[in-house]
């Protein structure tokens, strides 16, 4: 089942991969909209393959967690409007929210400014178990950063990292880090969405025209767009030195929503179910010891069964809170303590689990 799942998933998202090496020239060598069987009329069969990737997701997520091994690290780029946000927020609908952890960046403070470029990056990476996604990365140093050099100028790099060439340099230090966080157990998702340059247009007079969008726009979109030519340059060299065998690229057709996300959501399930992590299965000591438990509180409900007198039949099923605060002076003191004891741990594991 799992199986079947996910050879759906490897084939729909292959096209889409950047093999390493592979010279990337936008926008022409990925296609924005989706193939013709996924068009718009079509969104309703795109939702439901984006549910079932949605599920394996969270099926994953939950050993990813539990195997507390590997990690995963998701990094979206793409040009304003391209629906990065909308992206987050349905590939993750599914997974429980403790293992997750979204970071979006902004142009660079001043303490971050302090630091060497990589660091407000490592700062926020997810830790093993866990899925940590990234709204804009450190790619957006050699994209905002190589299309407006004033930003470069505000980094204070000392003269021998501005000789030569600034941006083949920050790829080998990307494609090396890495690398280096792929040996330590975390895979990197790496999602470009690719949006046409008048699907663009078309969402920035929306964000226009409708009052409840005003807000994801400001006038300097608009002026960033006239440096179109310029970014789609700076994401095709990005791609074609950044796609490696340990962290591919993916370009993702961005006009059409449903299609998008589906396509994300893919690429995140096919790493996880490449990690395939496994729940951890306990040795042969700890599985003593869980039956010793097992016997322990098992012979814990015949002794009250035996102790609480009044031979209500319920005793010995559900020996809980309810008992406990039934019937305090037949125990003694000895006994009362140890049942609120067991009662409250009763109610502590609920309480997590709800
Ligand atoms: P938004 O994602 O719409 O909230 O915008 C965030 C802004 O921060 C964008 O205009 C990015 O280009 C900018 N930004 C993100 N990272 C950097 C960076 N490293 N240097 C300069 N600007 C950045
Ligand atoms: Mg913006």
């Amino acid at each position: 089942m799992a199986d079947l799942r996910h050879r759906r998933i490897a084939q729909l998202i292959a096209p889409y991969r950047v093999e390493a090496g592979r010279r990337v020239r936008l926008p022409k060598d990925f296609p924005t909209d989706a193939p013709g069987k996924f068009g718009k009329a079509d969104a309703k069969h795109a939702k439901e393959v984006l549910e079932s990737s949605v599920s394996l997701l969270a099926e994953y997520q939950e050993r990813l967690a539990a195997q507390d091994t590997y990690g995963v690290l998701v990094i979206l780029q793409a040009i304003d409007a391209a629906g990065k946000d909308g992206t987050v927020r349905h590939v993750m609908s599914g997974v429980n929210p403790q293992g997750v952890e979204v970071s979006s960046f902004k142009v660079p403070s001043a303490e971050e400014q302090d630091h060497d470029y990589l660091w407000r990056y490592a700062r926020r990476l997810p830790s093993r178990g866990s899925i940590g996604i990234f709204n804009r990365s450190y790619y957006e140093e050699v994209l905002v950063v190589r299309v407006h050099p004033e930003f470069l100028a505000a980094e204070r790099l000392p003269p021998a990292s501005k000789r030569g060439d600034v941006w083949r340099r920050r790829y080998r230090e990307i494609n090396d880090w890495e690398r280096y966080l792929t040996d330590q157990g975390f895979r990197i998702v790496k999602l470009f969405l690719h949006v046409s340059r008048d699907e663009q247009r078309r969402r920035f007079l929306d964000r226009i025209e409708e009052p409840e969008k005003n807000w994801k726009f400001s006038a300097a979109d608009v002026k960033e767009r006239a440096r179109w030519d310029d970014y789609q340059k700076a994401f095709s060299d990005m791609l074609s030195h950044t796609s490696t065998a340990w962290a591919p690229w993916y370009v993702v057709p961005a006009d059409d929503k449903p299609y998008a996300r589906l396509i994300a959501a893919g690429a995140i399930a096919h790493a996880l179910v490449e990690i395939n992590p496994r729940y951890p299965t306990v040795g042969e000591e700890a599985r003593a010891a869980l039956e010793e438990a097992r016997d322990e509180l098992l012979a814990e409900g015949h002794d009250r069964a035996g102790t609480d007198a009044g031979g209500e039949p319920d005793a010995g099923g559900e020996p809980d809170a309810g008992a406990a605060s039934a019937d305090p002076p037949s125990g003694g003191r000895e006994h009362g303590r140890h049942h609120d004891k067991g009662s409250g741990k009763r109610r502590g594991r609920h309480s997590q689990q709800h």
